[in-house]
């Protein structure tokens, strides 16, 4: 079958799981059990720990657009990460970008303190520069949040198979819908749901997709045994605020590329962080291998910690909060926000200063963003 386009498998899907009453709309299963029709034969949904049609139909749609063979649901981008890390044995080594997500970070070296696994966090910018000795799993994330740096994907996923390693990519930044790993080469791909798949800053979640079926059946009995998965209601809500991704991320996308250039001539700007700008060193490779630059920017204000305080108390209209890919606009400070699980010298080490910020776009208009931007700089002493 030719591959339908993203918009429409997102408009299309689950159109048909309501055959009692022919809804438009999925419904949600709430049930924890269902009947058997006699002890030794098992349904397809037994208990709902284990297997439930909302996580399925939620499933199918990641999958299908990821270009997966399957792929769980989790309670979180978290548990997307801790279920990946499951399915391998004890003490095996772990390479992963020193510029990942901070909760990743964290994890990973939690595991390690714990002699679960052996992590090495390496600078992943040039995809041949660091070393895969007896790696068992590759860890990508790109761009990374917060700088938006791009992984050569291709080029890793490619070395990371010669070395007999599972590549990882967390795709929560892009979604499938600007980047597909999986036809990049990679064996996995995760996502944080909270983010832009739901849009809607209103429940968390993850998923783990698998390029193979052998893959899938390790996720699904690993996810059942230390129970990850997502509850119904979180995959009925999440493909519920899916169904817009391909139009919200077109309107967050446009309107990040307008304050991108913005910020980048704004002479109280030291640097602009976007894969969009022409001056980005990934600019190459983000016209390569993602279907666009994607709705976050990070930069980095001139003068001191009080430039940024000043200038984030300023603000009216963006939100100073932790997550994004929600509706409206948010604004972290990483280095005491969301990548507080990393210490100061792995946060020197992968170039996370005091003065960055990072900015998730939403959907308010551009200029009322620019307008309030402006209010934040004119406040700074
Ligand atoms: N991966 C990335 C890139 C993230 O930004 C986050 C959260 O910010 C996560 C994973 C973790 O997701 P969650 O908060 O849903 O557990």
């Amino acid at each position: 079958m030719t591959r339908r386009s993203p918009a429409t498998i997102l408009a299309a899907a689950a159109a048909d799981l309501d055959p009692a009453l022919h809804g438009i709309a999925p419904p949600l299963w709430t049930s924890d059990a269902y009947r058997w029709a006699d002890s030794d034969t098992k349904p397809d949904y037994d208990y709902a720990r284990t297997v439930s049609p909302n996580r399925d139909m939620l499933a199918d749609v990641l999958a299908e657009l990821e270009g997966a063979a399957g792929g769980v649901v989790t309670g979180s981008g978290q548990s997307a990460a801790l279920l990946t890390l499951l399915l391998l044995p004890a003490e095996a080594k772990v390479v992963a970008p020193h510029d990942c997500y901070g909760g990743t970070y964290r994890l990973i070296r939690g595991l390690e303190e714990q002699r679960r696994l052996r992590a090495e966090f390496v600078d992943m910018s040039d995809p041949d520069g660091f070393a895969l000795d007896d790696a068992a799993m590759v860890w990508i994330e790109s761009p990374s949040n917060p700088l938006l740096r791009l992984t050569d994907i291709a080029r890793v996923a490619e070395r990371a198979r010669a070395a007999g390693a599972v590549s990882v990519a967390d795709n929560t930044l892009p979604t499938p819908l600007r980047q597909r790993p999986i036809a990049l080469g990679c064996d996995l791909v995760i996502h944080s749901t909270t983010k832009a798949i739901n849009g809607h800053g209103d429940w968390f979640g993850g998923a783990v997709l698998a390029r193979d079926d052998a893959l899938v059946e390790r996720l699904h009995w690993w996810s059942n045994a230390a129970g990850l998965n997502a509850t119904p209601h979180g995959a009925w809500h999440t493909l519920r605020g899916m169904r817009t991704l391909s139009v919200r991320l077109d309107r967050q996308e446009a309107t990040a590329g307008r304050i991108a250039v913005w910020l980048a001539g704004h002479d109280r700007i030291a640097a602009v962080h976007y894969p969009g700008l022409a001056g980005h060193p990934d600019a190459e490779l983000a016209r390569r291998q993602q279907d666009g630059p994607g709705f976050m920017i990070s930069f980095e204000l001139k003068g001191g910690e009080t430039a940024t305080a000043d200038f984030l108390g300023n603000l009216g209209l963006i939100t100073l909060a932790s997550s994004l890919g929600a509706h409206s606009t948010l604004i972290c400070k990483p280095a005491t926000m969301t990548h507080r699980g990393m210490p100061p010298e792995a946060q020197a080490a992968a170039g996370l200063g005091p003065n960055l910020l990072r900015l998730s776009v939403g959907l308010e208009e551009a200029g009322d963003l620019i307008a309030d931007l402006e209010r934040g700089f004119a406040g700074i002493g």
